[in-house]
């Protein structure tokens, strides 16, 4: 069985980067409500975001669950599964986003961090994969265009994917998704 995992608000907890593009703007932080920033944001967050996207800022966020690693590396220590990390980022580094999730205590090896051009649910198509975890609303809607299995996360944080809640299956973090999916079992 193929999992394949997105990073960013998945994994990583993208918040203090967002926080760092406001307060270089001078401004107070405000929730992501749309996937179009343009439309949210005025120019001056907007560059700082990607701007920051586009540092070596990114490669340091933390997890945003500490019990994750764990979980993630007992599904990679499974003869049966392969697990892959499935991320999109501007600079197109897979050796930082290894290093990335290696610091973050998961035991990944290059081979399984898929960073390329072209729209992700092509790339998951592609991949054949069995169950895909992401938060992006452009990546979730091309998912369910194409019927590539799709794990939507969705919580508070994440306003921008909500319209999509009634189209596909949504949890709101990766810790419940992967115990309703059958791929976690909690031990207490
Ligand atoms: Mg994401």
């Amino acid at each position: 069985m193929r999992i394949t995992f997105d990073l960013d608000d998945v994994i990583f907890n993208m918040k203090p980067l967002n926080m760092e593009a406001f307060r270089r703007a001078g401004q107070s932080y405000r929730k992501q409500t749309s996937w179009d920033i343009d439309k949210i944001y005025d120019k001056s967050v907007c560059d700082n975001l990607i701007y920051l996207w586009s540092s070596d800022f990114l490669y340091s966020m933390p997890v945003l669950d500490l019990e994750i690693p764990h979980v993630l590396n007992k599904l990679i220590a499974r003869p049966d599964m392969d697990v892959l990390f499935v991320t999109q980022r501007r600079l197109k580094q897979p050796q930082k986003t290894l290093e990335q999730l290696r610091n973050a205590g998961i035991n990944c090896h290059l081979n399984q961090v898929i960073d390329q051009d072209g729209e992700k649910a092509d790339i998951l198509q592609e991949l054949k994969t069995d169950m895909h975890f992401d938060d992006s609303p452009h990546v979730v809607a091309g998912c369910i265009e194409k019927s590539v299995p799709i794990v939507m996360i969705s919580n508070n944080a994440t306003c921008y994917n909500h319209h999509l809640r009634n189209k596909v299956e949504y949890y709101p973090n990766l810790r419940t998704a992967l115990m309703k999916k059958g791929l976690w079992v909690p031990t207490k």
